[in-house]
């Protein structure tokens, strides 16, 4: 079966949707989501304008601000401390990757962990390993929301994750052992250093792959009855697209999709998904209800 996160997310949209009217309704000004970009990175320009016309579709207001590849690290710093102190916005982004001379790490500790809708600062990190409440990294809460609304059992499965990014793989090995629903699965994390990789994955009843190599993932890797959830996008050139590229998953999508009980395709899985949690953890900003 698979794992529809194109018409999951539109689900959640319309929910969001109708949350932000009764809360407008209520008397509260609407949610509002800044978005720091810099440079001209093609695919960070494509997740930003995205996420812009999510919030236009779901009620919120947004603000996008840009940057010249060349921007000072501090001034980008006191940027984002005029928008940490600026009570009218609920939630702050900076579109990652940086230029090379700017300190991602930085960059993120100056975000004020309240408007942190990422859920990349340490703080919030560290919240989520302790289970408390907090803004859950995009991709990972998309991941659990995806496993939650197709009712998948997670307990006492064996989950393993390939990738161990900050941003996924880590912090979705986090989540998946939680004492939670979803979670309590038994966690391999793996990465590139990890031996007998294939083995390992053929052990798997939750397969989360987050490495970022296209069609990585064959059949002869797998458990049958396997349930998939594949993070990777991968551009390549195609002549059969209008745009002249297609996307790749980090899975063999056509090859395993018959063997496994749900699978994720790309694209229309877990990245439409990630969009929404963003949305989410605003809304959630908006209402006070983490800080
Ligand atoms: P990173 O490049 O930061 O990390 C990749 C991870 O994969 C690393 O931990 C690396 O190991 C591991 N790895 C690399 N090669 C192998 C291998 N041969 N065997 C096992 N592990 C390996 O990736 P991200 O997490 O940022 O992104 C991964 C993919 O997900 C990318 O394609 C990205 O575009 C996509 N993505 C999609 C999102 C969405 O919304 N759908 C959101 C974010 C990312 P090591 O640590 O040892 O180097």
């Amino acid at each position: 079966m698979i794992l529809d996160g194109k018409k999951i997310a539109n689900d959640i949209k319309e929910e969001i949707k109708i949350e932000v009217s009764s809360f407008v309704k209520k008397g509260n000004k609407k949610p509002h989501l800044a978005a720091i970009l810099v440079g001209n990175n093609g695919a960070s320009e494509t997740y930003v304008n995205a996420k812009v016309k999510a919030c236009e579709f779901v009620g919120f207001t947004s603000t996008l601000i840009r940057f010249d590849n060349e921007v000072a690290e501090s001034e980008l710093i006191e940027k984002i401390q005029e928008i940490n102190n600026n009570n009218d916005i609920d939630g702050l982004i900076v579109q990652l990757p940086l230029p090379r001379h700017i300190d991602d790490t930085k960059i993120i500790e100056s975000i004020t962990p309240k408007k942190d809708v990422d859920g990349f600062h340490p703080t919030n990190i560290g919240r989520m390993v302790l289970n408390l409440p907090t803004y859950l990294p995009a991709t990972p809460a998309g991941i659990l929301e995806l496993l939650l609304r197709y009712n998948i059992e997670t307990s006492g499965k064996h989950c393993v994750v390939v990738g161990r990014s900050h941003i996924v793989g880590s912090p979705i090995s986090i989540l998946m052992a939680r004492n939670n629903k979803p979670g309590n699965s038994t966690v391999t994390l793996t990465h590139s250093q990890t031996q007998n990789l294939k083995e390992i994955i053929k052990t798997a009843d939750i397969l989360i792959v987050a490495l970022g190599k296209a069609e990585f993932i064959t059949k002869d890797m797998l458990k049958p009855g396997v349930c998939i959830v594949d993070v990777g996008i991968t551009r390549i050139k195609s002549d059969k697209t209008k745009s002249g590229w297609k996307l790749l998953g980090d899975v063999a999508f056509s090859e395993v999709k018959d063997m496994c009980s749900f699978i994720t395709p790309v694209p229309g899985g877990v990245g439409p998904m990630t969009i929404v949690m963003l949305l989410k953890n605003t809304l959630k900003s908006a209402k006070n209800q983490v800080y």
